[in-house]
């Protein structure tokens, strides 16, 4: 049977007239980064998460970069974020000089654990970034509770969660800043790299766009340091056809991952678990599973796609180390790096790729629950 992680191909066929043509338009135009269609765009975007500033770039890794800038990020600085996550969050710290302090996770999920963050914060302390990993939002009353509490800003890391709702609220939109990714895999995603910084403060979104051209408002004035971050006309054409099926596309999700849930009913494999507090909008299905290597290379033999997010937590990766020893330990995050395994979640998935997929998983976990027994 012939199954994608994640299926680009079927998703655009569904929707390819609108999407050549919004493409031809930007052709035809000329215009190629920023402009109309780039306004349009981040107008749309604000407007669906309910946000009052949305401001395109050129990735999501930029976005969580750009952010940090305009909140005046110095050297030495200290950030709070979790150590399970994608490498661009604790990078983009690192690459402004300023230090990453990890927080544990929570095991349920994955995301950062507000109740272990208050006794990381020290004078250096400059902000927060917790990560709605896996599409489901972090638990974000407690966290911006200490954030107030001691006046740090928080950037929510939102690359695998546009859409994802915490308390009927969007996500992005909760903290002083979001940084969206619109990575082709993403759950909005382009047809190359894009992303985008939300926020209701005017001055944060003044400098952000400031920021992503070189610091200036006025061609050859650069008022403050800036990289070139802008969004291409034609990555925001594509987003703006796809930002309309989103909805129904998290719909498909949401399906999907209750569908995997009744075919893994007590069979020994853990299934995501869902927080009363929030939408998941499952940018991925991760499963605990216990000898996780060997499910692996089981399922692999197979050719079950699959992945592992993330097999190395960033507190153990090689080019931080030179950023400084990681303070604490990570137990609830080193025992998910070691038993999480995702299965292919994308809106064409159906059902009989679904039961294929869970009967091969489950044949494996269950033949050596067995013989445990
Ligand atoms: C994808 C991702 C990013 C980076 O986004 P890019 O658009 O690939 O640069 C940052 N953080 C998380 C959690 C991500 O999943």
């Amino acid at each position: 049977m012939n199954i994608q992680m994640v299926d680009l191909v079927n998703q655009y066929k569904k929707i390819k007239p609108e999407i050549d043509e919004a493409i031809q338009r930007v052709l035809d135009s000329g215009q190629f980064v920023l402009g109309r269609i780039v306004t349009e765009f981040e107008e749309a975007s604000a407007n669906y998460l309910g946000v009052k500033h949305a401001i395109g770039c050129a990735s999501g890794t930029d976005a969580l970069q750009v952010a940090m800038m305009a909140l005046g990020i110095q050297p030495g600085d200290e950030i709070i974020t979790t150590p399970f996550t994608f490498v661009a969050t604790t990078e983009t710290i690192v690459l402004l000089g300023a230090k990453p302090v990890y927080v544990d996770i929570e095991p349920k999920t994955f995301n950062i654990a507000p109740e272990l963050i208050e006794r990381a914060i020290t004078r250096k302390t400059k902000a927060i970034i917790p990560v709605h990993l896996y599409g489901q939002p972090a638990d974000m009353d407690p966290i911006m509770t200490i954030a107030r509490k001691h006046g740090l800003p928080v950037i929510e890391d939102t690359a695998q969660a546009m859409g994802s709702e915490y308390k009927g609220k969007k996500v992005g939109g909760i903290g002083t800043m979001g940084a969206i990714s619109f990575f082709p895999s993403k759950n909005l995603g382009a047809c190359g790299d894009a992303g985008m910084v939300v926020t209701n403060d005017t001055d944060l979104a003044e400098k952000v766009r400031m920021i992503i051209i070189h610091g200036s408002r006025v061609r050859y004035e650069h008022e403050i340091l800036g990289v070139n971050s802008r969004l291409d006309s034609i990555q925001a054409a594509v987003l703006n056809v796809k930002l309309k099926y989103l909805d129904r596309w998290h719909e498909a999700r949401r399906i999907a991952a209750q569908r995997y849930n009744r075919l893994f009913e007590n069979v020994g494999i853990e299934t995501p678990y869902e927080a009363p507090f929030g939408k998941h909008i499952y940018h991925q299905y991760t499963v605990r599973v216990k000898d996780r290597d060997r499910v692996s290379r089981n399922l692999a033999e197979r050719r079950i796609p699959h992945a592992i997010y993330y097999p190395i937590p960033l507190h153990r990766q090689e080019a931080f180390r030179a950023a400084g020893r990681p303070m604490g330990s990570f137990p609830a995050t080193e025992k998910a790096a070691e038993e999480v395994l995702s299965l292919p979640m994308h809106t064409e998935l159906t059902e009989e790729q679904q039961s294929f997929i869970a009967s091969a998983l489950i044949q494996d976990v269950s033949s050596r629950h067995a013989a445990a027994l």
